[in-house]
């Protein structure tokens, strides 16, 4: 049977008080813990922290072992929230008493690694506070905004802002650059083409075409604050026809069909290969993509590597006529499975600082311990056990931490033949980034070249494989 104290704390005139009592006797009962005193602090005002002559007595009460659990339905019964510094300071008091805290309602709270939690409410505290503070220096900005009708929020291209702080005024800048997309994509013209002509993203055209104020001549900009979202009304200038707006439309709708609604899941678009997209067109600087698949006849192509140009574009230059997959596969595979270099981290080398802390957490627990044990040959073997770890305490150096590249255990090979086509893809590119892995004419062929250059002078290259990974060539 373990024994405990409740401690209740309402406000003048409320009738919270029997409703917490009540939710502390159900959780004893349920849990077989007998109350042996209630604290009940009616009309203090926890900001004030004058409850804290009471919490002082339930500390020097647990001392005593007269009861090891102080039971609360929430933790903000305990201490004001605001000061963070007094709530931890009281909370280790507690806990040092070898006491215990029950929060009914955060059946977490103190329970998992005491000091770390603390710290991260004062953070977490702290973050919030900051967070608010920016929020409503930004809200007040923005309903200058509002009430000046300016604008604020995302434009589409050929759109832009001017004017001075709380009176933007939004304008299109180009036209007849907008209306030209209009009428080549209301005649058909296909969005990927219209693109290439601007130098801009497919999807940057959907969002031309569809952004009302081209024709409406009012942008919708809003607000969120708090939860709440207020819109108002910006004033522009017209750019298109109506009649020439819903014809541009009408084709982008007519492109929304079933078979291509969003069936959910990320999409995700999957390279043939590990190599494709990687390595640089010769003749343009494009991307060379793997061909593959079957020809309209059934029968497999040989698999080739051809030019597919820049990703904006989509362009194939013409000049590259492609070279066969396999042999520059092979190629690539065969210096990735047969290189015994080993894969270095960044990671720490030397400190022992952690290890103080892991002792001092090791003392403070078996503190809180020591009160609740019966057991006499038990409570014999923790007071050695404090001993010791507190000569451990006191005797312990602290050697600074110190970071370095040191070997993994793992060498490239292994990390090429244990990874999937996303690490193998990985480690392509972060060679090709370090030592320019590139096609080179070959006789009438293409052959592999890893430019050594950038080795000259130098040691060695890091190759950076990311996530703190990396090797030396
Ligand atoms: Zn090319």
């Amino acid at each position: 049977m373990s024994l405990a104290a409740a401690f209740v704390r309402v406000s003048t005139g409320s009738q919270d008080e029997i409703s917490q009592i009540e939710a502390i006797d159900a959780y004893a009962a349920e849990r077989g813990i007998t109350i042996v005193k209630t604290f009940r602090l009616r009309g203090y005002s926890a900001s004030k922290g004058t409850q804290e002559p009471a919490l002082r007595q339930a500390i020097a009460d647990m001392e005593r072992g007269e009861y090891s659990t102080l039971i609360v339905t929430e933790s903000s019964r305990l201490d004001r929230r605001e000061d963070l510094d007094a709530q931890a300071e009281i909370l280790l008091a507690i806990r040092a008493a070898g006491g215990d805290i029950d929060a009914i309602a955060e059946p977490t709270f103190g329970k998992t690694d005491f000091a770390g939690r603390i710290a991260t409410l004062v953070a977490q505290h702290g973050n919030a506070e900051k967070s608010r503070l920016g929020r409503n220096q930004t809200y007040r900005g923005i309903t200058m905004v509002r009430n000046n009708n300016a604008h604020h929020g995302p434009l589409r291209s050929f759109w832009k802002t001017r004017g001075s702080r709380y009176h933007r005024q939004a304008y299109c800048y180009d036209p007849s650059a907008v209306n030209d997309i209009y009428e080549r994509v209301a005649n058909g013209d296909t969005i990927a083409s219209v693109a290439r002509a601007y130098n801009l993203w497919p999807e940057s055209i959907k969002a031309v075409i569809r952004f009302a104020a081209n024709h409406t001549g009012v942008v919708e900009c809003s607000y969120t604050h708090e939860g709440v979202t207020e819109t108002w009304q910006h004033e522009v200038e017209p750019v298109v026809d109506s009649e020439l707006w819903w014809r541009a439309n009408r084709v982008l709708n007519a492109n929304v069909t079933e078979q291509r609604a969003n069936k959910g899941g990320r999409p995700v678009a999957r390279p043939t290969n590990w190599l494709s997209g990687v390595l640089d067109c010769p003749e343009c600087g494009g991307k060379l993509y793997l061909n593959e698949g079957r020809l309209p006849s059934g029968r497999l192509r040989t698999p080739k590597f051809r030019c597919n140009g820049n990703r904006k574009e989509r362009l194939a230059c013409g000049r590259f006529k492609g070279t066969d997959a396999r042999p520059v596969i092979d190629l690539v595979s065969a210096m990735f499975a047969n290189d015994s270099t080993e894969i270095l981290a960044f990671q720490r080398v030397a400190g022992n600082a952690h290890e103080l802390d892991a002792l001092k957490a090791s003392l403070r627990k078996l503190q809180a311990r020591l009160s609740v044990t019966e057991d006499d040959d038990e409570l014999d073997a923790m007071v050695a056990e404090r001993k010791a770890t507190k000569a451990r305490i006191e005797g312990f150096v602290v050697v600074p931490d110190s970071y370095a590249y040191a070997p993994t255990g793992q060498t490239v090979a292994e990390m090429w033949n244990d990874g999937d086509d996303t690490v193998r893809r990985g480690m392509v590119l972060a060679v090709k980034a370090a030592l320019r892995l590139s096609l080179t004419p070959h006789g009438d062929r293409w052959g592999l070249r890893v430019d050594t250059a950038a080795t000259e002078g130098a040691e060695s290259t890091i190759v950076d494989l990311g996530n703190g990974l990396c090797f030396r060539r």
